[in-house]
């Protein structure tokens, strides 16, 4: 840490945020007693709190976002740039980094056409939603308004995404929901019990897994299903990886039922499940929306983008002379030069660092790391993940499947910290049911900043569960 605040500067904000800001997803009353954390600096995959701590960052920021890391002059300084020339114009005109940013966008994501500049994941989610449902309108009459969404899969926190949210835990105390958001199964093997697929495993497995969509589908009516909406590899919910067999199904289904495939990357987008720029991408999935936020501009600056293809886009156009058939929304925020300045910036690093791939070594020794300690700690009872996103299940007992305590995750990711190392948790499917330890490293991890991560977990999973 550069030592830029002084003690009693840094005492005065720690005061000042116990006694101001409402922390994220936080219970206060802990901070009665003891401080809060601030985190003052970051560079490369580290970060330091108030005080002088260092931490290794396993989680990108907490929620999967820093994926080039900490501290990049280059994005600070054309944020900065383009600040001073034109810092915010609503995106009724265009601006110059956002039109260079769409084109690059739109040049790694074949089949995709348009980008709807926006704020926030669930920002995103929702311009996807209200096309959704203006094309119901167009098309059919408003009859095919219906939109799917999975069990435990997460869209975010405003009304409508949490409609379409499958994580019980985050939706408690919130409803009365939107109508016409329909839930569909999970698709996880480890817990395949639950859906009633438990004689079936791999690619039988995944196929029985998507027909499942079906069954909702045809329950409902195909008549009034206009879209379904999935996380590529579901992450909040925790960490679950797609069967075999099962994408291609599910975009099967779509097409015979003429239901519109939108993907949420808000966490998987931007590399940071290896090798492609999206999760998507490794399924051969077509979609006709895809949702991005977090790692877009790396959190620099806040901007999200709902991408579309340019038969969506031709739908909103069909009749110029109709006052009410274009999209008729408006993100105030989304016209802010900073964002697609940070983006472009984001996009060319990960590119010229060759971060695909480093991502993809990195998750391979990440993820045979955590088999290694599966073998040892019997508390594991799955690991999963792709690229440099992985968690891994925790459970009382392997043969019942038992989650472990939230009390035992608290204890766990606190036994990290203490070692100097953040990892995160998922899974609020169920209440309480916080199960799964997290991990999402930035993109330029180094095997040396892996390994010190998965000496961590080994570290505390002896101490919490011997
Ligand atoms: N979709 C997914 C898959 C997410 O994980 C999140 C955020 N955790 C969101 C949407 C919402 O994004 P935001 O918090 O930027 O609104």
């Amino acid at each position: 840490m550069d030592g830029t605040l002084k003690d009693n500067d840094l005492s005065h904000v720690v005061n000042a945020d116990k006694a101001h800001v409402w922390h994220h997803l936080v219970q206060h009353k802990p901070f009665e007693t003891n401080d809060p954390r601030i985190i003052i600096e970051g560079k490369g995959m580290r970060v330091w709190d108030q005080n002088g701590k260092e931490y290794i960052d396993a989680v990108s920021g907490a929620v999967w976002t820093v994926n080039v890391g900490y501290g990049r002059e280059r994005i600070a300084n054309a944020v900065h740039a383009n600040l001073m020339k034109m810092c915010y114009f609503a995106n009724a005109a265009g601006n110059v980094p956002g039109a260079l940013y769409a084109e690059k966008l739109i040049d790694k994501m074949p089949g995709m056409s348009r980008v709807y500049f926006t704020n926030s994941g669930s920002e995103a989610n929702e311009k996807a939603f209200k096309m959704i449902r203006q094309i119901a309108h167009k098309k059919y009459g408003g009859k095919k308004h219906k939109i799917l969404y999975r069990d435990r899969d997460y869209h975010g926190s405003t009304l409508a995404a949490m409609s379409a949210g499958g994580q019980d835990e985050r939706n408690m105390q919130y409803g009365p929901f939107a109508p016409g958001f329909v839930r569909v199964p999970h698709c996880m093997e480890y817990r395949k019990d639950e859906l009633g697929l438990g004689h079936l495993s791999g690619r039988d497995f995944g196929i029985a897994a998507a027909n499942q969509i079906e069954d909702v589908i045809l329950k409902e009516g195909p008549d009034t299903v206009g879209a379904l909406c999935l996380e590529p590899v579901t992450a909040g919910g925790g960490v679950i990886t797609p069967p075999e067999g099962y994408w291609e199904r599910v975009q099967e289904i779509c097409k015979q039922y003429d239901i519109l495939l939108h993907i949420d990357e808000v966490v998987c987008g931007i590399g940071r499940t290896g090798t492609h720029w999206f999760g998507y991408q490794h399924y051969g999935i077509k979609p006709d929306f895809v949702t991005m936020a977090k790692g877009v501009a790396s959190g620099y600056a806040a901007i999200a983008c709902m991408v579309t293809t340019e038969e969506i886009f031709d739908l909103f156009k069909a009749d110029a002379s109709d006052k009410l058939d274009h999209f008729r929304d408006i993100s105030t925020f989304g016209g802010c030069t900073a964002g697609p300045a940070a983006a472009l910036e984001n996009m060319a690093i990960i590119e010229e660092e060759g971060l695909l791939e480093n991502c993809t070594a990195m998750g391979e020794r990440m993820m045979g790391n955590l088999q290694a300690l599966m073998e040892k700690h019997e508390v594991i009872g799955d690991v999963r993940g792709k690229g440099l996103f992985l968690g891994c299940e925790l459970v009382k007992d392997r043969d019942t499947k038992e989650p472990v305590d939230e009390a035992d995750i608290t204890a766990i990711v606190g036994d990290c910290g203490a070692q100097g190392v953040i990892i995160g948790s998922a899974n609020r499917s169920v209440p309480g049911r916080n199960n799964v330890i997290a991990f999402s490293p930035a993109l330029i991890a180094t095997a040396d900043d892996i390994d010190a991560i998965t000496n961590a977990v080994d570290n505390a999973l002896t101490k919490v569960f011997g």
